[in-house]
């Protein structure tokens, strides 16, 4: 029996550190609730956006990376991050990104959700679906979206596989999800019970090419466990199914184990603590550079490697 309870975080790769600020913060509205550095190369920053308070399974979180290539979209790689907008408040959406210079078109049915699609301004692909769907989420005050239409958390993913029979085996047998819909190639699976941020979907392509991670391109998908013994009988699981999960890791807000799923996708499963408020008080949050225990000592060169940034003005 799997532990996992849901998306926890997803990483994506993005270009220049301050247009991701402006377009994370300023036009989605969601809260920077830690400025840090990527652990396994501190020159990067590594920028973790979400609700009031840095809930689990709210968190989209980049490495701005401008000097890469543009990443490709193709088997292997999660290719979209769907966000949990209020019901009702696409048409609020769609206005805000058209105004910010996003293209948008109109609004699709997926799932029998509303779901509005566009890329960011680093080619990324998301969506917005609008659900009423219960969330453990908190809006910002301090927002520039009103707390009627923020982002509510991570809704979905979706991953293009080489072998969906493998794949499925392995997030079914591993990690606890069931089959729950199929439409227009797409197979939806839930974890959990199901619902926002407990979805997961799969579509098969054998002909398509490699993807390749690069700037606009999703890096990792992180899922939701409770706690440390949690994550320890889930990474025996993946071990069973040879997927060479990593040793557990202390990435200090939260504990984390990285493999790849057969399809090769990078996964994790991370811990839902101790959370972003271990080394910041909840009111300031993101507000400075904070490094974990081990790289503190090099903050001065770090500090000065990484290109400034100022948070948006409120829009
Ligand atoms: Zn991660």
């Amino acid at each position: 029996m799997s532990g996992v309870t849901g998306l926890h975080h997803v990483t994506a790769i993005s270009g220049d550190a301050q247009e991701n600020l402006d377009f994370y913060a300023g036009v989605m509205g969601m809260r920077l609730v830690k400025r840090s550095v990527n652990q396994d190369s501190p020159g990067t920053y590594h920028f973790f956006y979400a609700d009031a308070e840095g809930s689990p399974g709210t968190d989209l979180t980049f490495f701005p990376w401008p000097d890469l290539p543009k990443g490709r979209r193709g088997a292997g790689i999660t290719t979209e991050v769907a966000l949990a907008v209020p019901g009702g408040s696409l048409s609020y959406w769609r206005e805000r990104l058209t105004g910010a210079g996003i293209e948008v078109g109109e609004p699709v049915v997926r799932f029998s959700e509303e779901t509005l699609l566009f890329e960011d301004p680093h080619g990324l692909s998301v969506a917005l679906v609008a659900t009423d769907d219960p969330r453990d989420s908190t809006p910002w005050a301090a927002s520039p979206v009103p707390p009627q239409y923020q982002v509510r958390g991570l809704h979905v993913t979706r991953l293009v596989t080489r072998d969906l029979t493998a794949t499925t085996q392995f997030i079914m047998g591993a990690m606890g999800y069931v089959r729950n819909a199929e439409e227009d190639g797409w197979h939806r699976f839930a974890v959990n019970g199901g619902g926002s941020g407990k979805w997961l979907d799969l579509r098969e392509d054998r002909e398509a090419p490699r993807g390749t991670w690069g700037v606009g391109s999703i890096h990792h998908v992180a899922f939701r466990v409770p706690d440390d013994s949690t994550e320890l009988a889930v990474r025996g699981d993946i071990e069973e199914f040879r997927r060479q999960p990593t040793p557990v890791i202390d990435r200090f807000w939260f504990k984390s184990v990285y493999f790849k799923e057969p399809g090769g996708a990078l996964f994790e499963i991370a811990t839902d603590g101790p959370g972003f408020a271990v080394d910041e008080s909840l009111e300031t949050l993101g507000e400075t550079l904070v490094l974990p225990p081990w790289l503190e000592p090099q903050r001065a060169e770090i500090e000065a490697a990484l290109p400034k940034v100022r948070m948006p003005v409120a829009s």
